[in-house]
This record gives C-alpha cells, structure tokens and sequence, in this order.
C-alpha cells in the first residue's frame, strides 16, 4: 500500500514523519517552491509540545523556541481584567512555547528535503475498486495509491474535490494583520488587549522579538482601503497601551501579513479512501492557537489507526473510521470553542455587550487558559 501526502505545511511534514517511522512507503507532494517561505510566528499550547515530543523533536524545538509562562488579558489602556499561570495545575509537567513559523517547518522538514516533490500540484483522481488514481501538474507521472492524505490547508482543493457540495467555509467578519516585530529586551509574557470588538496580541518568540496579531471588523477597515497594512495599524490602535505603540512604531510593512480569519464549520476526517487532516478536515479561529497543535493529534492518531490495522491484518476502510471515531468530539469541541468569540463579534459594538464580556473575562480568567485547561482533562492521543 502506498500513500500519497498532499501538502508539505505542517500537517503534511509531521504525517511525512510518522509514515517515515512505520515503514509506511509514501510519496509527498508541494504546490509551492523549494525556496518558498512564508508565515510570521507561531505559539504553540502544551497539546502541540506533547505532540512534538513524541514526534521526537522535542530537542530541536527548545533550541529554537522561546518559553512562556503567563497569559494576561488587558483593556487597550493596559489594565489588567485578568492573568493565569501556566505552570500550574493541569499544566504542572507541561509547557507553552512560540518561535517563527519558519523555524518550525525547517524542524519538520529535517531529513525530509529530498522526499518531498516541490512545484506539484495533484489535480485529478480516479477511484478504483482498491486504490486512487492520482495525476499531478508538472513531471510528476499518474500513479496509484492505496490511500490519500489531504493536507493542503484550509483551502483544500482536495477537500473540494471529494466534497463539491461543501460550503462549510466559514469567512470571519475580521481583517487580521500578523507580523514579527522588533523590541529589544521587552521582558513581556504573552499580553491580549481588548477593545470592543478589536485586539491585539503581543507574544514574545526570543528576548528581542514579538508574534503579533490584531483583527478589527473588517467594515471598519473600508473606508481605509488606500492606506497600506502598517497605516491601518497604526491607525485603528494608536490609543492602545505600552508595548504596542512601541512595537508599531519599529515594524516594517514587509513584514505584515495580512488576512481574514477562515475556519470550517464542519469537520471532515475522510471521505472514501482519502483522509483530510490538519486545515484540510478541520480549520479553526486562531482563540486557543489549536493549528498545528490539532494537526499534530490528527497525524498522531491516523498514524496509530493506520499501525493498528497493519498489525491486525485490517483494512483502510477499519482505520479511517477509526480515526473518525477517535478525533471527533475532541476536534467539534476545539471548533466550537474557538469560533464562539468570533460568531459574537459584531455584539461586542454594545458596550453593555462588551462590558459582560470582561466581567466574563475577570471572573474567569482569559478564554484561551479556561478552554486549554479544558482540553487537558479531555482525552488526546498521548
Ligand atoms: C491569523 C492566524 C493566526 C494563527 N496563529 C496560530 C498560532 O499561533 N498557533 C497555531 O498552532 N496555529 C495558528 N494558526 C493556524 C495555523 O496556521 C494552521 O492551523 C496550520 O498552518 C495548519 O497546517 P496545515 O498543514 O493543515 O495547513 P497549511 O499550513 O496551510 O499547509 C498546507 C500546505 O499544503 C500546500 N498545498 C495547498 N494546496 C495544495 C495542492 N493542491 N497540492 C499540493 N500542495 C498544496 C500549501 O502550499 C501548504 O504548504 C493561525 C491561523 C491564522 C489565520
């Protein structure tokens, strides 16, 4: 049985790893460029860290990562509503790490460069009785496949594909602005200042440096549309407290990477002999920073359905539906957790509406520390 990896971003690179260590033969496709680079920062919860480590490169992620300990949720004049340690219980023997988004591929992407097929675009399957007929763009020739892995993001073509009726695509009402800036010896935890409907984030990734991330509703960016992403900064959170005005103020507009937030309202873990994982099965807001974290559990989980039935002498028919089975409830809670703030923006422009959310916020703690700390008494594949 041969598998086909659609996708070298995260999801695809860790699958790459798991299928490397079952002796599973496999082929991994890229629409990108070898060179390609793209992306800012990336934080990553206890869940990712577990997954990583046992994905063996727990080493090489400390050496790249930067630590964090506390998460504080403010108001834009910096007053506190709330902060939560993340060295207690239940994350007592765990721990919450950011770095460049790049750094992290390049960790996943070790021993897997000459593997991968960069430039390679799968465009058309045909279903056979037991297997799938692949053609690609490029040199690439046609060949078959026991099972597909579709991991080529939250746009998924593939998903698309096996799905055309799908409209799952969720497209938030925020424009979103990330970036890697600059700010000597900030000496900064993760910080979260709230506006009525706008935020931002400040998350170190080294001693120096800091993974933003702001969204305001993206009406309000309309009447804007000439300035570019550094002047939208700069306007919609001028009056935000220390450091963001320090932080904006050394960014360059190169370095901002403009967005929409898009997650799926619908997870799908497979759909006859293709497996979705990642952004492909089951995209979700960025609130509890679950990207790579439930993409890893997803790898991890195929990985261990696949092994099962290998041993068992079973079939891929037996492993998708378990892994259907194990990802389920875990992933729909994530969804709904995440996407919940998102759906409630546009209310947030009441100020009683607002106000209710930071009494929330202070009575509770921050949202994102209340729903991870759900997560871990939950069970996951560790
Ligand atoms: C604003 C924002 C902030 C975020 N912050 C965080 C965070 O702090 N922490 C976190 O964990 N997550 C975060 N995420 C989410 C995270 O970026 C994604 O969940 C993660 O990148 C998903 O990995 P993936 O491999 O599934 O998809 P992707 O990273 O999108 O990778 C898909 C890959 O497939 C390739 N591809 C696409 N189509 C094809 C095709 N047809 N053929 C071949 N290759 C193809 C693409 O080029 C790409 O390399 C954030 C997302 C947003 C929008």
């Amino acid at each position: 049985m041969k598998i086909l990896v659609i996708g070298a971003g995260i999801a695809g690179l860790a699958m790459a790893r798991v299928l490397t260590r079952l002796k599973i033969d496999f082929d991994i496709v890229e629409k990108r460029g070898r060179n390609d680079e793209h992306g800012t920062g990336i934080a990553l919860p206890f869940n990712a860290v577990r997954c990583l480590k046992q994905l063996g490169l727990y080493a090489p992620l400390m050496e790249k990562a930067h630590k964090v300990s506390s998460i504080t949720y403010g108001k834009t004049n910096g007053s506190v509503l709330s902060r939560a340690k993340l060295t207690s219980k239940p994350f007592k023997d765990d721990i919450f790490v950011a770095l460049l988004r790049k750094d992290l591929q390049a960790i996943l992407m070790e021993g897997l460069e000459d593997k991968i097929e960069f430039s390679c675009e799968a465009t058309q399957f045909n279903e056979q009785k037991s297997s799938i007929e692949v053609h690609f763009n490029g040199n690439k020739a046609s060949a078959q496949y026991g099972l597909v892995i579709a991991a080529d993001g939250v746009y998924s073509a593939v998903r698309r594909y096996f799905e055309p009726q799908d409209s799952s695509t969720l497209v938030h009402p925020v424009k979103c602005w990330r970036f890697v800036g600059h700010l000597a010896n900030h000496g900064l935890e993760p910080t979260y200042l709230f506006g009525k409907t706008d935020v931002f984030m400040a998350y170190p990734i080294s001693a120096d440096r800091i993974y933003g991330y702001a969204h305001v509703l993206a009406d309000k960016t309309v009447p804007y549309h000439s300035l570019n992403n550094l002047e939208q900064l700069r306007l919609f959170f001028s009056d935000y407290s220390d450091p963001i005005p320090q932080l904006l103020a050394q960014l360059h507009v190169r370095d901002i990477l403009p967005g929409r937030v898009v997650s799926v309202a619908k997870p799908l873990f497979h759909r006859r002999r293709v497996a979705f994982i990642g952004d492909a099965s089951s995209a979700c807001s960025p609130l509890l920073q679950q990207g790579a974290a439930s993409a890893f559990e997803d790898v991890l989980t195929l990985g261990s359905c696949l092994e099962r039935q290998m041993q068992q002498q079973g079939s891929i028919k037996m492993a998708l539906n378990e892994y259907k089975n194990e990802r389920s409830s875990r992933v729909q809670w994530i969804m709904n957790y995440s996407d919940k703030p998102y759906r409630a923006l546009r209310k947030m422009n009441n100020p009683i509406i607002s106000g209710l959310r930071n009494c929330l916020i202070r009575l509770r703690g921050p949202l994102n520390v209340t729903g991870w700390k759900r997560l871990a008494k939950m069970p996951g594949p560790f």
